[in-house]
């Protein structure tokens, strides 16, 4: 069972008057983590967010844009720059061929994206598909939608995790609705290889499913990997509904900017819910997004390298603190297995952290529909500088993590 109003950290009397279609959807761990950090002063492994700024180009170009007159309501679904620059990406990195005037929307974020593609196309009742563990807007939002979570299972190997193909098979029916999936995977660290895309692809097609692909790492991939995105597998074009953003890819979280790529008549579909939810958002940062599009790859490529260092010293080092990692293919995050300190549960693990070791780390339960499957999993972030792992590394080092 999962917590649901004040036990799980709401606000006072709340639970009370709220909707009953949110009562089993716990504040989002993020802040619950964000905020234990704040208040003990420890090292924020947790929340995924880039400690260093993303390309100073681009900043100049949301200043310009800012003291240009672009202030007002951009467009319903993006402003063209953006739109165009979007398509020439798909275009370039994948060969995607898109129309910038009904294929692409722009978004609050992959986060408003997500919601927008879910409230679009599924109604209460329908199953949606999604591999566990997800990341955690995807609980909130279907379940805003009214929908019916069917998790389909990953597995630990030698190999990393893994899509269990068996459960991914049992898990999308004729009675899905949408296939929610998420490579470069948070928080798991898997990328898709080619198999499990095209297992992800027949049954799609088999099910005549709609499969929503959460893309936001796309270019943080590691050991000379490529994102190969399943809209470009045979018989998934007219299917599939793509995510980014810039957030991830450039290093601007707080920006909130997203796109949607897909089919016109998909992209329609996403386009009615969004339309009601901001209706459009940071009108002088899009066309600095273009430019980041167009103009700083490189700064993607060089940020992609860094991380692959740095989660190898991450990885490393909690190896050697017996934490047992699993080494990530892609994304920002490690998850690793605390058990072997007596911890058969991480929520605890990370409850005790900050004052144990001075460090955030997020309990990966959070990401389970089956919450004893990840229990005793600990995601830990490492798209920190260098020394701020180091220094987490060091207090984790000095501590006493037996429970
Ligand atoms: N999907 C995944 C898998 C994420 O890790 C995140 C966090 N960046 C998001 C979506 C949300 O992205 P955004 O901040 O652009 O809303
Ligand atoms: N995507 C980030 C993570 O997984 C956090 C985003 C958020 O705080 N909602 O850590």
């Amino acid at each position: 069972m999962r917590l649901a109003g004040r036990e799980a950290g709401y606000g006072r009397g709340m639970e009370d008057r709220l909707a009953k279609r949110l009562r089993d959807v716990p504040p989002t761990i993020f802040t619950v983590m964000s905020s234990l950090a704040v208040r003990t002063g420890a090292v924020n492994l947790g929340q995924g967010f880039p400690d260093q700024e993303g390309p100073p180009s681009v900043i100049e170009s949301a200043v310009t844009a800012l003291r240009g007159g672009r202030n007002q309501y951009a467009p319903g679904p993006g402003v063209p720059e953006l739109r165009e620059a979007v398509a020439r990406h798909q275009q370039k990195y994948y060969g995607i061929d898109l129309d910038p005037a009904d294929q692409v929307v722009v978004t609050a974020g992959a986060t408003e994206a997500i919601a927008a593609a879910v409230l679009g196309l599924v109604d209460p009742g329908d199953e949606v598909a999604v591999i566990e563990p997800y990341y955690d807007s995807y609980l909130a939002t279907i379940a805003m939608a009214g929908g019916v979570r069917r998790a389909v299972r990953t597995r630990r190997t030698d190999d990393g995790f893994r899509l269990d193909l068996d459960s991914l098979r049992d898990g999308v029916t004729d009675r899905t609705k949408v296939l929610l999936v998420n490579t470069p995977h948070n928080p798991t660290g898997m990328v898709l290889d080619e198999a499990e895309r095209a297992a992800v692809a027949e049954v799609a097609v088999r099910h005549d499913v709609v499969v929503v692909v959460d893309e936001v790492y796309e270019h943080l991939v590691y050991d000379g990997r490529q994102h190969v995105p399943l809209s470009t597998l045979p018989g998934m074009a007219e299917r599939t509904v793509s995510i980014s953003s810039a957030g991830k890819t450039f290093s601007f979280t707080g920006w909130k900017v997203g796109w949607v790529t897909g089919p016109a008549g998909l992209v329609a579909n996403v386009m009615a819910a969004k339309q009601w939810l901001t209706f459009t958002n940071a009108a002088p940062l899009q066309p600095a997004v273009a430019h980041a599009l167009e103009h700083e790859m490189g700064y993607v490529e060089g940020l992609a390298a860094q991380l692959q260092d740095k989660r190898d010293l991450l990885c490393a080092g909690l190896a050697e603190l017996e934490l047992d990692p699993v080494r990530p293919e892609g994304t920002y995050f490690v998850l690793s297995d605390v058990s072997r300190f007596g911890w058969a549960d991480g929520m605890e693990f990370c409850q005790a952290l900050p004052e144990r070791a001075g460090v955030v780390a997020i309990p990966a339960q959070a990401f389970y529909d089956d919450v004893d499957t990840g229990r005793h999993l600990v995601r830990w972030a490492f798209c920190k500088e260098t020394a701020v792992l180091e220094q987490a590394l060091s207090q984790l080092r000095g501590a006493d993590l037996e429970r």
